[in-house]
C-alpha cells in the first residue's frame, strides 16, 4: 500500500520516471499472494476433490509463484454447503463445488450445473462459452458479489443405486432418495422424498437405511465411495444429470484486486479443468464400470423407456414451474431453452446419428 500510495503521489507531482516504474512494477508482481479455495467435496476425493487441487495447482504454476491458491476440503474449513456464503463474504477467495446446490439463494443457479433431460456437456459448454450461457451466470451471481465460471464436467452421469427394480414411475412412490437440484423436484412430483447430503454422508446414511436410494456421479466416484456395498442395482441413464457442470467461485473483489494477467490466468486455468476433468471421467469411467461389473458383480440396468418418458413429462412441468419463480431464472431459462431446441436438431443427425450407427 505504501508502494502504491508513493506511485500515485509521485506520478502527481511528475517526478516519477520510466525507470523507477519499472523497478517498482517488477517488485509488486513478484509478490506472493495467497488465496483460499474451499470446496464442497471431500478432501481429496476422486475426481471432484482432485480436480480442485488441480485447479489450485494450475493457478499457482501458471502465475509463476506469484497466486498460490490453498484448497480445502469440505468441513476443513467451512461445510460443504456453506461454500457459497464463505466466498461471497470474503472468508475465501474461490470455491469449488455444483451450482445446483445454491438453489435456495437463487433458483436460476440450477440451469448452470444440470436440468432433466437438459443439455450434455458438450452442449453445456457449447451454451456457456458461446450461447450466451456464461453471462447469464454472471448476472445471476452479481448480487452475491460472485463470479462464477466453468471448472469442471463428469458427463453423462448414472440414474443411481436403488435396493430394489425400478419397473414404473409408481416404483418410485415414497422413495426416500439423495438426489439434488431439479432432479430432487421431479422426484418429488413422482412421489418420492428428495434429500440433499454431501457426498461425504450418502455412503452411510444408504448402509444404515436412513435413505433407500441414491444418485451421485458416475462408476469412477461411485466406486470410491463404495455405493456397491449398500444398493444392490445400478441404473441409468443420468436423466437428471446429462452433462453436469462443476463450478469454481471467485469473490468478485479478490478477482479485481488481482493485475490484469493474474485475472486471466485464474479465469483461464478454470477453463483449462473444465475440459481436463471431463477427459478424465471419459477415461476413468469405462474402467471403473468394468470393475463393477466383472469383480464386484454389479446389476446394471436400464431404467424402462416409460419410466424415463413420464419422467421427462414432470421434468418438463417442473423446469417450467421453476423458470416462473423471478426474473433472472425466467431469463435464464429462456436461453437455456432456445439454446437447446436449437442445438438438438444439429447434436441429432451428427453425435446421435453417429452414435447409433457406431
Ligand atoms: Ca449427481
Amino acid at each position: 500500500m505504501k508502494r502504491r500510495n508513493f506511485i500515485k503521489a509521485a506520478a502527481s507531482t511528475g517526478l516519477i520516471t520510466s525507470t523507477t516504474l519499472a523497478t517498482t512494477n517488477a517488485s509488486a508482481n513478484s509478490k506472493t499472494i495467497k488465496w483460499k479455495m474451499v470446496t464442497t467435496w471431500p478432501k481429496n476425493f476422486p475426481g471432484l476433490g482432485t480436480g480442485a487441487n488441480s485447479l489450485a495447482k494450475l493457478i499457482t504454476q501458471m502465475s509463476g509463484g506469484r497466486l498460490k491458491v490453498k484448497v480445502y476440503g469440505a468441513n476443513e474449513l467451512v461445510p460443504p454447503f456453506e461454500v457459497f456464503d464463505a466466498v461471497s463474504r470474503g472468508t475465501a477467495q474461490m470455491g469449488h463445488g455444483a451450482a445446483y446446490y445454491w438453489k435456495g439463494k437463487t433458483p436460476a443457479a440450477q440451469f448452470f450445473s444440470a436440468v432433466p433431460f437438459g443439455l450434455t456437456a458438450q452442449e453445456m459448454n457449447g451454451w456457456l462459452y458461446h450461447g450466451g450461457g456464461m453471462e447469464l451466470w454472471q448476472e445471476t451471481y452479481e448480487p452475491f458479489g460472485l463470479i462464477p465460471t466453468a471448472a469442471g464436467n463428469t458427463g453423462v452421469q448414472m440414474a443411481g443405486w436403488f435396493n430394489k427394480e425400478i419397473k414404473s414411475i409408481a416404483d418410485l412412490k415414497g422413495l426416500k432418495m439423495r438426489i439434488p437440484g431439479l432432479g430432487g423436484e421431479v422426484l418429488k412430483r413422482a412421489g418420492g422424498t428428495p434429500v440433499s447430503l454431501p457426498g461425504g454422508e450418502i455412503f452411510t446414511s444408504l448402509k444404515t437405511g436412513a435413505i433407500d436410494a441414491t444418485e451421485w456421479v458416475g462408476p469412477y466416484n461411485d466406486l470410491a465411495f463404495g455405493l456397491h456395498k449398500a444398493a444392490k442395482f445400478y441404473y441409468y441413464p443420468g436423466w437428471h444429470e446429462p452433462g453436469t457442470t462443476l463450478e469454481a467461485l471467485i469473490n468478485k473483489k479478490a478477482l479485481e484486486k488481482l493485475p490484469d494477467d493474474l485475472q486471466s490466468i485464474v479465469l483461464n486455468a478454470c477453463k483449462i479443468a473444465n475440459q481436463e476433468m471431463m477427459t478424465e471421467y471419459t477415461t476413468r469411467n469405462q474402467r471403473a464400470l468394468d470393475t463393477l461389473i466383472n469383480i464386484h458383480k454389479v446389476n446394471v440396468l436400464k431404467l424402462p423407456d416409460e419410466v424415463l418418458s413420464k419422467l421427462q413429462t414432470l421434468s418438463d412441468e417442473i423446469v417450467n414451474e421453476v423458470a416462473e419463480t423471478n426474473k433472472i431464472t425466467k431469463k435464464v431459462f429462456k436461453s437455456f431453452k432456445t439454446y437447446r431446441d436449437s442445438v438438438k436438431k444439429w447434436t441429432d443427425i451428427s453425435e446421435l446419428a453417429y452414435l447409433k450407427s457406431r
